[in-house]
């Protein structure tokens, strides 16, 4: 990817923004909200996305009829680059901002549209993702949550799981059963559905981390308009599928580009302990920098294309590639890798290392393992592969 001079014009514009204004009451979010600690200080981060989104620094990518500024993949990738550069925090906004705002704008009404995507783009109504359900994961044709139609309502029933901030978003995107006795991709609709009713409870779920990003949602004759429905009743399969493949795709840039500021600074690390003179530890170190250097040509040949195997060829390599830095992170670290800090007040640390006792560098360990899951795991994607690129006939 080549950066014409306006592209380095509006670096240099992002640059002084970000130095401008991550100061003040936002100075302490830096770095803050990283892999496995999407815990932390997510109120005043929600903040700092609202003040991102007041100076147009959301939905960079979406077309400026709905908000964005239709900022192509190189502006993106400057973005992100000097994000992670100036160590902003995670943002909060991503389920909205990169699935459901773009599946809107392919596929949604104009009324949709307009009563959806400006809160997005404002960050005054976060979302959340439901497709898994106990019996439909790898297998997402499976779901048996069902809607049907009540006068203006879509009534729906089930329960979904693993639903990642369910517990703080605003609205839902399910993938429901609307066509009673339909099976696999057939008679499955697409619904927008509002998390703060009677009938939605959300569970929060313990993760690996100590923490709880993602939770179990039951709906219980949850309602929405009839309206909320994207694409036909019955033709969810092909409106989820399209946010799937930006799932797999697009709207993993940020994370990706950031990988460059995780290795740098595991880098820095590594120069000033024992680990940089390790003889296996330096080979290592010079093997992720360039598993690094082809996850990103990759990203930058193929990212804005179409091509579904590629996107699952990119959630291979972007996710295995950030597994293996968790991994060589605790190798750089040693042994005191194993245990927790000392948390404040005394208490002496857990051994297994558990919640707040957890280091970045333990929670990067840690929360990557479900990186080849989320998405679609790592055997999916190689199904894909195998049947799309090399075209190797499916089992029987
Ligand atoms: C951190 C995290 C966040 C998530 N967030 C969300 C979210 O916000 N919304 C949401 O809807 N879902 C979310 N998920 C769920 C995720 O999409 C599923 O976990 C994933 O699709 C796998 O489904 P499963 O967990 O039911 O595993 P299963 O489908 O039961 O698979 C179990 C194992 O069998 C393998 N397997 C299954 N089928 C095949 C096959 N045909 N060929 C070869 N191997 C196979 C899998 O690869 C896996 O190793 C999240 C998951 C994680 C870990």
């Amino acid at each position: 990817m080549r950066f014409t001079p306006q592209d380095e014009e509006f670096r240099v514009e992002v640059r002084a923004w970000l130095d401008a204004n991550l100061t003040g009451p936002f100075a302490c979010l830096r770095g803050a909200g990283g892999p496995g600690r999407e815990h932390e200080r997510f109120e005043e981060r929600l903040a700092w996305n609202r003040h991102l989104a007041a100076a147009g620094w959301t939905c960079l990518g979406w077309p400026a009829e709905f908000g964005g500024r239709g900022a192509g993949l190189a502006r993106q990738v400057i973005f992100h680059e000097e994000y992670a550069r100036a160590d902003a925090p995670a943002r909060v906004t991503i389920v909205g901002e990169e699935l459901l705002g773009p599946t809107l704008i392919a596929f949604g009404t104009p009324e949709q549209q307009r009563r959806f995507l400006p809160p997005i783009r404002a960050v005054t109504e976060l979302w959340c993702q439901g497709y898994s359900e106990p019996g439909a994961g790898s297998d997402l044709a499976n779901v048996a949550t069902k809607a049907v139609l009540d006068g203006q309502n879509w009534v729906i029933t089930g329960q979904k799981i693993w639903t990642s901030l369910a517990h703080v978003a605003d609205w839902c995107f399910v993938l429901a059963r609307t066509e009673p006795g339909s099976t696999r991709g057939r008679g499955l609709s697409y619904l927008l559905v509002p998390m703060r009713q009677p009938g939605v409870t959300v569970r929060p779920i313990r993760q690996l981390t100590g923490t709880s990003e993602f939770s179990e949602v039951f709906f219980d004759g949850a309602r929405t308009d009839a309206a909320h429905v994207v694409g036909e009743p019955g033709d969810g399969w092909r409106v989820a599928k399209a946010t799937l493949a930006l799932e797999r795709g697009a709207a993993m840039l940020g994370l990706q580009v950031g990988f460059r500021r995780e290795l740098e600074d595991l880098l820095a690390v590594a120069r000033r302990t024992q680990a940089g003179t390790d003889p296996l530890l330096r080979d290592k170190l010079a093997r992720a920098w360039i598993g690094l250097e082809a996850v990103r040509a990759y990203a930058l040949d193929t990212l804005g294309g179409d091509d579904p195997t590629e996107a699952s060829v990119l959630k291979i390599l972007w996710s295995r590639w950030h597994q293996g830095l968790g991994e060589l992170a605790m190798e750089v670290l040693g042994a005191p890798s194993m245990a927790g800090s000392a948390p404040p007040g005394g208490r002496p640390p857990k051994t297994p290392p558990e919640g707040d006792d957890l280091d970045k560098w333990q929670r990067l360990y840690l929360f990557s393992r479900a990186e080849t899951i989320y998405g679609g795991s790592d055997e999916i994607q190689r199904n894909i592969i195998a049947a799309r690129a090399l075209g190797l006939p499916r089992p029987a």
